[in-house]
C-alpha cells in the first residue's frame, strides 16, 4: 500500500477499534487508491480519504418489543449514514444476529463506491440490527418493524435517508417498515424506502435485480475472454433472495447451476437446481434447503459442510462476509475455475481475491457485481418521483444498461491506471473519483 495512504489507513484503524470488518473494507479499498494520488494531489489537500472513513452521521438506538409469549426483548438499532456527496443516503437494511457498528460499516463505506458506480444520485449508508428473524412469527416480525421504525422515521426521508433491505429484510419488512412510517409521519411518502410491493410503490425487477445484476455482469466479464455462461458449471452460495435470482438468471443464460447452500449446509443436484422448487421451500415456506433434497430425487444434502466444495467453473458467492476464505479458492482454481462474481457483500476474504488474482482469472467484487439491487433501488425512486410505473421488460432493461455501464466503467478505469482486467482496482477506483471530486465541490462540510 502506498505510504501516504497507509498512514492514513492506520489512524482510521486505530480510531475505530475492534471493527474488523470495517477495517478490511477500507484496507482493500487503500490498496487500489495509491495511483489516484500521484494523479490527483488535490484528493491529499482536502483530506478527502480522512472525511470518507468518517460517517457524516451514525445512530444507534434501542429496539424494544415484546415477543409471543409476552416477554420483552431488547434490540440494538443502527443507521449510519456515510456519505451524501452523490444523493441521499442509499442502502439497505440487514437483521441478523452477527450486526453490530463494524459490520453496518464495512457495508456502509462500500455502498458509497458501489452507488456512486451505478451512475445513479445515490449516497451511501447502512443500517440494521442485531435482531434474529429466524424462527419468529409474521406477528413479532411486524412488532419488531414497527418499533425499528418508531426511532429510524425522524432521520430517514426521500431527500435525505432511503433505506431498503438486505439479510434478513425483504417485503415482508419493509411492508411492515413502510406502513409504520406513514402512520407516524401522516405521509404516503413512497420514496422514503425502496424494495416496496408492487401494488403499492414497488418496482418490477426489484426483487430479482441483485442476482440478475450478478449474472449481467459476470456474463460481460466472460464476454472478454470469448467465453459465456452458455455450458458453465455454477456454484452458488447462499439460498435467499440474491441467491435464488441469480441462479434462475444464470440458467437462462444456459449454465448448469449444481449447488446452493444455507447455513445449516448444502445440496448438489448434478440435474441443475430446480428453481421453482427452491422459491417454494425458501420463499412461500420460508423452509430450509434440507427440505429439497427430500422432495427431488438424486440431490445430496450435506449438512455442515462448504458449499465451496463443489467444483465449479464459475462461483457466485451470494451469501455473506468472508464466506470464501484462501483455500477454498485455491482448491477451486486448482479444479477448473474461471471466474467469480459476487453477489453478495465482500464474500471472498482478501486471501481469496490475491489466489483469484494471482491465477489472473476473471474476479468481479460486489461492490461493481451486485450494484443491480441498489440501481433499481434507484429506478423504484425515479418512478416514485414521477408517480410512474414501469413495465418489466423496460425496468430489466434499464438494469441490463446500468450493469454493462458498469462493467465499462471498472474495465476502462483499469486499463487507464494500468492494471488491465483487474476488476476490483477499476471498481475502488472509478467509485472513488466520482465521490471524492463531488466532495471537494461541494466544500469543506
Ligand atoms: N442491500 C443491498 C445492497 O447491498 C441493496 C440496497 C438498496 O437497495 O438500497 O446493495
Amino acid at each position: 500500500m502506498d505510504a501516504r495512504l497507509e498512514a492514513i489507513r492506520n489512524t482510521v484503524l486505530a480510531r475505530n477499534p475492534g471493527e474488523d470488518e470495517f477495517h478490511q473494507a477500507v484496507t482493500e479499498v487503500f490498496e487500489s487508491l495509491g495511483p489516484v494520488h500521484d494523479r490527483h494531489p488535490e484528493f491529499l489537500e482536502g483530506a478527502v480519504l480522512e472525511r470518507l472513513c468518517e460517517p457524516e452521521r451514525q445512530i444507534i438506538f434501542r429496539v424494544p418489543w415484546t415477543d409471543d409469549a409476552g416477554r420483552v426483548q431488547i434490540n440494538r438499532g443502527f443507521r449510519v449514514e456515510f456519505n451524501s456527496a452523490l444523493g441521499p443516503y442509499k442502502g439497505g437494511l440487514r437483521f441478523h444476529p452477527s450486526v453490530y457498528l463494524g459490520i453496518v460499516k464495512f457495508l456502509g463505506f462500500e455502498q458509497i463506491f458501489k452507488n456512486a458506480l451505478t451512475g445513479m444520485p445515490i449516497g451511501g449508508g447502512k443500517g440494521g440490527a442485531d435482531f434474529d428473524p429466524r424462527g419468529r412469527s409474521d406477528a413479532e416480525i411486524m412488532r419488531f418493524c414497527q418499533s425499528f421504525m418508531t426511532e429510524l422515521y425522524r432521520h430517514i426521508g426521500e431527500y435525505t435517508d432511503v433505506p431498503a433491505g438486505d439479510i434478513g429484510v425483504g417485503g415482508r419488512e419493509i411492508g411492515y417498515l413502510f406502513g409504520q412510517y406513514k402512520r407516524i409521519t401522516n405521509r404516503y411518502e413512497s420514496g422514503v424506502l425502496t424494495g416496496k410491493g408492487i401494488s403499492w410503490g414497488g418496482s418490477l425487477v426489484r426483487p430479482e435485480a441483485t442476482g440478475y445484476g450478478t449474472v449481467i455482469f459476470t456474463e460481460e466479464m466472460l464476454k472478454t475472454r470469448g467465453q459465456s455462461f452458455d455450458g458453465q458449471r455454477v456454484v452458488v452460495s447462499g439460498s435467499g433472495n440474491v441467491a435464488i435470482n441469480a441462479i434462475a438468471k444464470a440458467q437462462s443464460l444456459g449454465a448448469v447451476v449444481v449447488a446452493c447452500s444455507d447455513s445449516s449446509g448444502y445440496i448438489v443436484d448434478e440435474a441443475g437446481l430446480n428453481v421453482a422448487l427452491l422459491r417454494q421451500i425458501k420463499e412461500v415456506e420460508r423452509g430450509r434447503l434440507k427440505d429439497y433434497a427430500v422432495r427431488r430425487s438424486a440431490v445430496a444434502y450435506v449438512e455442515g459442510g462448504s458449499v465451496w466444495d463443489v467444483d465449479a467453473t464459475v462461483a457466485l458467492p451470494c451469501a455473506t462476509q468472508n464466506e470464501l476464505g484462501g483455500e477454498a479458492a485455491a482448491r477451486l482454481v486448482r479444479n477448473g475455475l474461471i471466474a467469480v462474481g459476487e453477489g453478495a457483500n465482500m464474500p471472498s476474504t482478501r486471501h481469496a481475491i490475491a489466489v483469484f488474482q494471482d491465477a489472473g482469472l476473471l474476479f468481479g467484487p460486489g461492490k461493481a457485481a451486485n450494484a443491480g439491487g441498489v440501481a433499481t433501488s434507484a429506478l423504484e425512486m425515479q418512478q416514485n418521483a414521477t408517480r410512474d410505473s414501469w413495465s418489466f421488460e423496460y425496468t430489466e432493461q434499464r438494469l441490463t444498461e446500468i450493469m454493462v455501464g458498469i462493467h465499462r466503467r471498472c474495465e476502462t478505469t483499469a486499463d487507464e491506471y494500468g492494471a488491465p482486467g483487474n476488476y476490483v482496482l477499476g471498481a475502488n477506483v472509478a467509485g472513488f473519483v466520482k465521490v471524492a471530486d463531488a466532495m471537494l465541490a461541494q466544500g469543506l462540510i
